[in-house]
């Protein structure tokens, strides 16, 4: 029996954890740092915390659930979800948690990966599927004074709820996809709310609703009702993916959207002309919100554009040189996402470390596997995150794909299975191409590596994705 151990305990891990053993693999175990299963849906509780795809379509296609009380459900109903599926599918009890993977290296003799945490104890697995996300490593901005701040402050991802807004003097540093569901909030409570917002986005609708008794009942007495709604919602998020090129008809009716949702809720044409963006739609994330605009409206609130020279111990100075004094700091900006694996030392055959092969940004061959690092499966791996869709579709794609790996390393007897450098760099070719055809290089964004390289997101629609992974292809990899 193949021994696969899994790094996390999110979405990723456990779209891989029950597929692997719905397949009979049971000799599995999960490593998760924190005290909790869930990922960045246990980790980002900041008010208002939610996803911005429908939870239909937000949710495990062999787990549907027909009690989310909204179409866009919150983070604590969405965590509740995953220990659920975790739960019910016995992944749960295999889930090790405080063990924090410091290193792994493979072992080309034994065929297998020795795996370091951070209590310096090791264990061995023969496969190793990393699931550690492309968001998981919350990031301060690199600006002077940060930690010279005499207030409170905090990252949204790490929320301290022990903070309480009601009649302080409050600074949000960032305007993204966290942000815009946190600010509301705060605003409400706030005596005096200064956004610092170095790049407008475009913002849509939000089609929320909550789901009635009556929903809940028919989702329940008739599943199909709830498949309906998740294949319209595909549908309609398919097109929405197409639409990501500035040029396309999808990008323009996208934008007369969002451009028109900014002229109803916002009058004021100052405000209105720092909510514009100057880039092309589609280059951020595309965000929805029915109460990020108004909450920036109201006479409490203060938008700032102008950029941050420094943080003092009792403020935020401007670039103009104005100081905004305030008694709290929250950053809503963003994550390390061009980690990818980099903090976890991995050492591959003939001693070759990840971090040097991706040097000038990840790339991985379905964005799962990597030359020369034998029976290394990474999910939500480099060019599979989103611009527009349910990242859950792409876990299982992956998840069925890393499945047929072990399943014919087992049929064959197999010790391990790597991806062949020309399967990698045809692939790549391939990819680099669509991707310098993308809108992702018009503006600055976190998907994009220094180097230039676009790394974490796949271009286009899911489907194309769950075709090229649907059937694994023996001849892209070195079975031994
Ligand atoms: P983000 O989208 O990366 O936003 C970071 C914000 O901080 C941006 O407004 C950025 O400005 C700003 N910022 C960063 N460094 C700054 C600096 N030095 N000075 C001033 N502003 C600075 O981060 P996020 O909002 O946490 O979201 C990250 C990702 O998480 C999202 O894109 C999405 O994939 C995921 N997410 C999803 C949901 C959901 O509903 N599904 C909700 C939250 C998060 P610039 O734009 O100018 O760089």
């Amino acid at each position: 029996m193949t021994r696969i151990g899994i790094i996390g305990s999110g979405f990723g891990a456990i779209a891989v954890a029950v597929e692997l053993k719905r397949a009979g693999h049971t000799d599995l175990r999960l490593w998760e740092r924190s005290d909790d299963l869930g990922g960045v849906w246990r980790d980002n509780t900041y008010p208002g915390a939610g996803c911005d795809v429908p939870s239909p379509l937000y949710s495990f296609s062999f787990e549907p659930n027909s009690q989310w009380t909204r179409r866009y459900a919150l983070q604590k109903e969405i965590h509740a979800y995953i220990r659920s599926v975790a739960d019910k599918h016995g992944v749960s009890p295999l889930v090790r948690f405080g063990a924090e993977v410091v290193a792994a290296a493979w072992d080309d003799d034994a065929a297998q990966w020795s795996v370091t945490f951070a209590d310096q104890t090791v264990e061995t697995v023969d496969v190793l599927v990393s699931a550690v996300g492309q968001l998981s490593r919350p990031r301060l901005p690199d600006i002077e004074g940060v930690e010279s701040f005499g207030g409170t402050s905090f990252h949204s991802a790490e929320w301290d709820h022990s903070f309480d807004a009601t009649g302080q003097r409050v600074a949000v540093v960032g305007a993204g996809a966290s942000a815009v569901q946190f600010i509301p909030h705060l605003a409400k409570d706030a005596a005096e709310l200064v956004v610092f917002q170095r790049s407008a986005n475009y913002l849509m609708p939000k089609p929320d609703k909550p789901y009635t008794a009556f929903h809940r009942g028919l989702f329940k007495a008739l599943p199909f009702s709830q498949r309906l709604e998740r294949g319209g919602i595909w549908t309609i998020m398919e097109q929405f993916a197409r639409g990501l090129d500035a040029t396309s008809k999808v990008g323009r009716v996208n934008k007369a959207i969002a451009m028109r949702h900014l002229h109803r809720q916002v009058t004021d044409p100052t405000l209105r002309a720092k909510l514009t963006p100057d880039y092309p739609i589609g280059c951020k994330r595309i965000l929805f919100s029915n109460e990020f605009y108004p909450a920036l409206a109201q006479p409490n609130v203060d938008v700032v554009t102008r950029g941050i020279t420094r943080v003092t111990p009792t403020g935020v100075v401007d670039d103009a040189g104005v100081e905004h004094e305030v008694d709290a700091i929250v950053y809503g900006t963003g994550f390390d996402s061009q980690d990818f694996l980099e903090s976890i030392d991995i050492t591959g055959a003939n001693g070759q470390k990840l971090a040097t092969q991706w040097t000038d940004g990840a790339h991985a061959y379905l964005g799962m596997y990597v030359p020369g690092f034998p029976n290394l499966f990474v999910t939500y791996g480099p060019n599979t995150n989103l611009g527009g869709g349910s990242i859950i579709y792409m876990l299982e794609a992956q998840a069925r794909h890393m499945r047929q790996a072990v399943d014919r390393l087992e049929a064959g007897s197999y010790r391990s299975v790597a991806v062949t450098e020309e399967a990698e760099q045809a692939y790549d070719r391939e990819l680099t191409q669509k991707l310098d055809d993308s809108v992702w290089g018009s503006c600055d964004n976190w998907y994009r590596h220094p180097s230039g390289r676009i790394t974490s997101n796949w271009p286009g629609a899911t489907l194309p994705f769950a075709k090229a992974t649907k059937v694994l292809d023996p001849d892209a990899f070195t079975w031994a």
